[in-house]
């Protein structure tokens, strides 16, 4: 499970947040960001727009994209992708961390950063900056 306290925010700072990149902070849009900050589990674009449908709120597909992109460039987002989709997931944990694949129930779990022996013979010749690493099962029977 993922702490997400830090990143929980006000509607004040969502706001302030969503005028900085230069979107206008309608009721909708800060709900939506409060939505994908503070509750989702890597959804993708699509999950952001059911989400908001269930909630009545009327948005566009553009609308939730250009919000979640806005939010991923101020920090507060991360967009993955996974070899198995071929869709964006974006992830509310921006702390380093892997993840582990149920390919039961497609659910995908935040795991603690793994100890990485990088000692080999990448990292003579490039320099690394980021580490994503997917682990895959199910559930034992
Ligand atoms: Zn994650």
């Amino acid at each position: 499970m993922n702490n997400n306290q830090n990143t929980c925010l006000s509607a004040e700072q969502i706001t302030h947040m969503l005028k900085d990149a230069g979107l206008s902070a309608t009721s909708q849009r800060v709900g939506l960001c409060k939505y994908v900050l503070c509750e989702a589990r890597h959804p993708t674009v699509e999950d952001v727009r059911n989400w908001s449908e269930t909630q009545g709120i009327k948005t566009s597909l553009a609308t939730v994209y250009n919000t979640l992109n806005a939010l991923c460039k101020a920090g507060m987002l991360k967009d993955l992708r996974f070899p198995h989709m071929d869709k964006v997931i974006y992830d509310n944990n921006i702390e380093p961390h892997h993840h582990f694949l149920d390919e039961e129930t497609g659910n995908i779990i935040d795991i603690p950063e793994i100890d990485f022996e990088y000692n080999n013979k990448l990292s003579h010749e490039y320099e690394i900056h980021d580490v994503d690493i997917i682990i895959r099962g199910r559930l034992k029977n």
